[in-house]
């Protein structure tokens, strides 16, 4: 599946009557199995920019068309299914359940989308191998560390055989060493299972997983990597 942004606009008010431009015409364009990261410094509309991409906010103009299929004129209900069913989603906090084993923070995703039960636990058990957490089934948060965290993180968001993958500085919360593991992680299953892949990171030293890089400013998009790197 390919993900496109096309001329995408959105601005939020800004309280004082008038809007703020947080992606101004932004075109990108995602081919299943690559790897996209998207640098910038804070406030330039990163986030914003996998929000839209992940339908989760409509743009002021443009529109994000998946495999060939434009989101924008899908209900509200169809868009939810199609995050549920095709777009996964890796925030900066894993904002994992306290009350949950790993492998059910993983099975609570099958569940929402309607699964059979066999297929979770086996998919489950199969994605905490992936991302080296195999022996770690079975414990909660609170006896993982922030770096296990993370993996959970990544392997929930692939429970549903997402084609399109948001990062949003997914490192943030980890030492340069753990966040190079997970990078790597992420980059290889990205390959491996053909998902096109955005990836928001303010760490430079993690840039060489991706295919390319575009950097963000003011909202807007351009290829490569800036000058002097931030952040
Ligand atoms: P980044 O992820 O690069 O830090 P964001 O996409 O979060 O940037 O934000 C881009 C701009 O939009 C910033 O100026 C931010 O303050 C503003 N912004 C983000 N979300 C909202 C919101 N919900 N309401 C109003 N302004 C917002
Ligand atoms: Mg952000």
């Amino acid at each position: 599946m390919t993900l496109v942004l096309e001329d995408v606009t959105l601005t939020y008010p800004d309280g004082e009557g008038a809007r703020l431009t947080a992606l101004d015409a932004v075109s990108l364009s995602v081919p299943a199995g690559e790897l996209v990261a998207v640098v910038g410094p804070s406030g330039s509309g990163k986030s914003s920019l996998l929000a839209v991409a992940a339908t989760l906010v409509t743009p002021d103009a443009g529109q994000v068309v998946l495999d060939g299929r434009r989101t924008d004129r899908l209900s509200r209900g169809q868009q939810a299914q199609l995050r549920r069913d095709k777009i996964g989603i890796v925030f900066q906090q894993p904002n994992l359940l306290p009350s949950l084993t790993a492998t059910e923070q993983l099975q609570v995703m099958a569940h929402l989308s309607g699964r059979a039960p066999r297929r979770w636990r086996d998919r489950a058990g199969e994605l905490l191998d992936a991302v080296g957490l195999a022996d770690k089934a079975d414990s909660r948060p609170h006896q993982l560390s922030g770096g296990q965290r993370q993996r959970v993180n990544i392997a929930r968001a692939l429970m549903n055989e997402p084609a399109v993958l948001l990062v949003d500085e997914p490192t943030s919360a980890l030492d340069h060493e753990r966040g190079a593991a997970v990078l790597d992680l992420l980059a290889g299953l990205a390959r491996d299972r053909a998902v096109a892949t955005v990836l928001v990171t303010h760490d430079h030293a993690h840039l060489h997983v991706a295919d390319r890089t575009v950097t963000m400013t003011d909202g807007r998009l351009t290829a490569g990597t800036p000058a002097t790197p931030r952040g």
